[in-house]
């Protein structure tokens, strides 16, 4: 909109629960089945400008399969089937793609079983594919998204945390050793700190709640190319899922548990129950059991439940949260599996109206949240005299795109010859990320078995602003969530550390 940015964050780029979520870019489903059209369609909207606009080289439609027992009732046969009817239609009238999102369809045995290799067929009757979106990673979105930022001008700073907001001023902290504390003045403060809103912001309660996952090797699971959806037990609309990932791995997930605690950590810890819960709901579906020594890591994410204990000061714009009642209050005894997952956009009064906090929500509806954030901003700033342009996010592609302003024009054949697993990380901008390289043997892998390439490490510093080891191993690339790889691809990181930074 030409507006003068600063963006910080305390840690890294995508330090908080943006890396440690399903990587999903979700459709809306989950609100359809509490007869939340409204809300379903906005998802279902932003999962189409993610996977067709946006974010294409980023995303792809995975067949999600839900099998179906002997044992189910007909009510259990029948609710995923029209659920996924209804996801039909919201992706048709959200005018996604059929060629992005193919229809929902029920499948044979024998398809369930080369979706998913690993399911128990003993008594399987037949069963339903749906398609979703799916990220090849999380933070690789929000990078090229900080990236996409910065091409337009706006200033990064990363280590640098936000210790007092107040009126038009921050009190910025340098997190780096030897760094101080420094004042920045703004006609407006966005605070968008996820878990951690209520630091900077008193008018909000996070109620965090843990989502763990688990990783194991993929061939542990028959290497599937469809997403396992598992129904856990008691639940009419809660379900775990195997997810096929990068690096050869697949995710299981997810717990959906109150921390309990007022401290929130920087990094979640898993404990082992979320671990036990996890492989019991799966297990029901496996043909063999996964044990806990199929296990190679776990990662758990706080989502950011927003709690009213009284009726919050309401944002101009947006939306505020509430599953609980039509004033959005929701009490300290609600179950976080009934808390509301919507987005929250609250702005101060007196002195600290020009601070707007945004939390909540979900990765898929970034996009939004920022636009209707900023539409807010936009009135603050107008107060002042200043005349910002209009939202131009839904057309505009990030980095790595197609079509992103900044990436060279790349004929698809271009990219036949490379590393599918570069392209599928960088998409446009692969061919430059060799190009570019500036230390040796560019193509050969970070660590035997590791599909990450020397070259990738070299542009996460030369071009996205890693600048420790942990960034390149646990935010750039998602090496580190396996320890073992971890501690393989150490070395080279180090050396592309010592040698770039
Ligand atoms: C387990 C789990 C699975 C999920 N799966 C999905 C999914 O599949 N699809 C989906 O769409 N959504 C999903 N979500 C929801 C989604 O991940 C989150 O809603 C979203 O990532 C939150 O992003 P955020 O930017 O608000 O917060 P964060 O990603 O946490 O970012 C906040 C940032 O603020 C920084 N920060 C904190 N305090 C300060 C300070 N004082 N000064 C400066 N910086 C500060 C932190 O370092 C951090 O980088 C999931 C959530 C969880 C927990």
């Amino acid at each position: 909109r030409g507006l003068d940015v600063l963006l910080i964050d305390a840690h890294d780029i995508a330090f908080g629960t943006s890396r440690w979520s399903s990587k999903l870019a979700h459709g809306g489903l989950r609100y359809l089945a509490s007869g939340n059209v409204g809300i379903a369609r906005r998802s279902a909207r932003e999962r189409g400008i993610l996977m067709e606009t946006t974010a294409p080289h980023l995303t792809r439609a995975v067949p999600q399969v839900v099998p179906v027992l002997d044992r189910f009732t007909r009510m259990q046969r029948t609710i995923p089937r029209l659920g996924f009817l209804a996801g039909d239609a919201l992706r048709v009238a959200s005018a996604t793609k059929s060629t992005t999102l193919p229809f929902s369809r029920t499948v044979g045995k024998k398809t369930v079983a080369e979706l998913c290799p690993a399911v128990d067929t003993s008594d399987l009757r037949f069963g339903y594919v749906n398609y979703d979106g799916q990220l090849i990673d999380d933070a690789r979105l929000v990078t090229a998204l900080v990236r996409t930022a910065a091409g337009y001008g706006a200033q990064v700073l990363t280590h640098c945390r936000a210790v007092e907001a107040s009126g038009n001023q921050v009190v910025l902290q340098d997190e780096l050793a030897g760094g101080g504390q420094f004042a920045v003045t703004a006609g407006a403060v966005v605070n968008a700190t996820g878990v951690w809103a209520g630091q900077l912001d008193p008018q909000v309660t996070v109620r965090p709640s843990r989502g763990t996952h688990l990783v194991v090797n993929a061939d542990k699971v028959g290497n599937p190319s469809g997403a396992l959806t598992v129904p856990v037990p008691g639940h009419n609309s809660r379900f775990c899922f195997i997810l096929p990932e990068q690096l050869g791995r697949c995710y299981i997930g997810i717990t959906d548990e109150d921390l309990g605690s007022d401290t929130i950590p920087d990094v979640p810890e898993v404990p082992q129950d979320d671990i036990d819960w996890i492989l019991d709901v799966v297990n029901q579906a496996l043909a063999t059991d996964l044990t806990a020594e199929d296990v190679d890591g776990a990662f758990a994410g706080l989502r950011p439940l927003v709690q009213f204990n009284e009726k919050p000061h309401r944002g101009r714009r947006g939306d505020t949260g509430g599953s609980d009642g039509a004033d959005g209050t929701a009490g300290a005894s609600t179950p976080t599996a009934d808390l509301s997952r919507e987005h929250v956009i609250l702005t101060g009064d007196g002195d600290n109206a020009s601070l707007v906090t945004v939390t909540g929500g979900k990765l898929t509806e970034y996009r939004l949240m920022a636009e209707q954030t900023v539409d807010i901003v936009a009135d603050i700033l107008r107060t002042t005299g200043e005349t910002p342009g209009p939202c131009v996010t839904a057309t505009t592609a990030l980095v790595g795109a197609p079509g992103a302003p900044g990436v060279e024009y790349v004929h698809p054949s271009d990219l036949a010859g490379l590393p599918k697993s570069l392209v599928e990380r960088f998409g446009h901008e692969a061919p430059a990320v060799l190009r570019t390289c500036p230390v040796e043997r560019p193509l050969e892998p970070v660590a035997p078995g590791i599909d990450t390439v020397r070259a990738e490490f070299a542009f996460h510093v030369t071009h996205e602003g890693a600048a420790t080891v942990e960034d390149l191993i646990d935010r750039r690339s998602r090496i580190g969530l396996i320890d073992a790889d971890r501690a393989a691809a150490l070395p080279a990181a180090q050396e592309i550390i010592d040698t770039l930074v």
